[in-house]
């Protein structure tokens, strides 16, 4: 009850406007990254700051060609959308509509606008970004550590150095994927996920991942095509493991068509346009009965501890592309025993490693 008086927020620094500014963030892999359709030596990411005041904000955008992104459509997106940001992160919701009107898709640019306010709020209330979504930092699950295509001594190699891990992705959709799991079966226990990022139809995945069974599989990811629905159901119908969907689940709205016909979905913060995106996905998921996992492009440690802040909600994460770099360029969240550590710093967490 408020006697019908009209409220007034208080103006946190004066009616400053955000200053976004935007610069490439090319990040070296350590090893030439494979999957099923391509090769990855260098991630050609982008990083944006976003200044309030006294305080800046951090994102990344880590623009994929597969959903018609790249560093130079980011940004130019993100020259349309400065004039869109306002004086106040705290209109978060109403921001992020404003960036939905002005442009359709492009969801790694707007995501990267998303982590910055996501971080200026975090600072700005003296709390980390989980703490914000009332999560725990106790509560992070293990995260896998993927072992791209590659000759199965390589793959073997990659699986033996990645012992710290308990999970392990391995990427499938070779002709070669029974020899390149036995390589790696034969020299660790750790559990094995499988991703085959759409190379096969229905019944090829099917054989498939019969043939893989004896590897002792704990899901596969993407067998078939993003658009073949009925083939993700086919697959699921015939085979024992549970099957996750990344490539056919991208944004909220495709959340009511796969349901029914995967276990669960992959979100990414570049897929879906950011944390907030993302925590309404996850709830979404969870209503229709859904696993979660979240996954992750080739990243630095700033889209990457944006998305473990959110880790205590899902059942899979797979948040490891910070690792795949040759050089990190900024800390934050860390892997211990394979589980993800948040950083308990305000916002993000991130700092950048001088
Ligand atoms: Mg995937």
């Amino acid at each position: 009850m408020d006697g019908g008086k009209k409220r007034h927020r208080v103006p946190l620094t004066g009616k400053d406007s955000m200053k976004l500014t935007h610069t490439d963030l090319n990040l070296l892999l350590e090893h030439p990254f494979q999957i099923s359709r391509g090769t990855q030596t260098v991630a050609e990411n982008v990083l944006v700051t976003l200044e309030h005041g006294d305080i800046v904000g951090l994102g990344e955008a880590a623009p994929s060609g597969y959903y018609g992104e790249s560093q130079a459509t980011v940004h130019t997106v993100l020259d349309h959308l400065s004039g869109e940001l306002g004086s106040d992160p705290f209109e978060l919701d109403a921001i992020l509509d404003r960036l939905d009107h002005a442009i359709r898709l492009h969801p790694s640019a707007k995501a990267a606008i998303d982590l910055a306010l996501h971080d200026l709020m975090g600072k700005r209330l003296g709390i980390p970004l989980y703490a914000m979504y009332g999560l725990s930092a106790g509560g992070t699950p293990l995260t896998s550590f993927t072992i791209g295509i590659d000759t199965p001594q390589m793959m073997a190699q990659k699986a033996a150095a990645a012992s710290r891990y308990h999970i392990l992705k391995v990427k499938v959709g070779t002709p070669h994927d029974r020899e390149n799991l036995a390589a790696i079966r034969a020299v660790t226990n750790a559990t094995i996920r499988v991703d085959a990022n759409a190379a096969w139809s229905a019944k090829e995945a099917v054989r498939a991942i019969d043939e893989l069974s004896e590897f002792d599989l704990e899901f596969v990811e993407q067998p078939v095509a993003a658009a073949d629905l009925d083939g993700l159901q086919y697959v699921r119908e015939h085979v024992r493991i549970p099957v996750i969907c990344d490539e056919s689940c991208v944004v909220p709205s495709d959340i009511p068509r796969i349901v029914g016909r995967v276990d669960g979905i992959n979100i990414k913060l570049v897929k879906c346009g950011g944390v907030r995106r993302a925590y309404q996905m996850i709830q979404t998921a969870r209503s229709f009965g859904l696993r979660v996992m979240m996954g992750c492009m080739v990243e630095s440690s700033i889209l990457i501890t944006a998305a473990a802040h959110l880790s205590p909600l899902l059942d899979y994460a797979d948040l490891d592309g910070n690792l795949l770099l040759a050089a990190d360029p900024y800390s934050g969240a860390i892997v211990e025993h394979g589980r993800l550590q948040l950083p308990s710093a305000p916002g993000l967490g991130v700092a950048y490693r001088s």
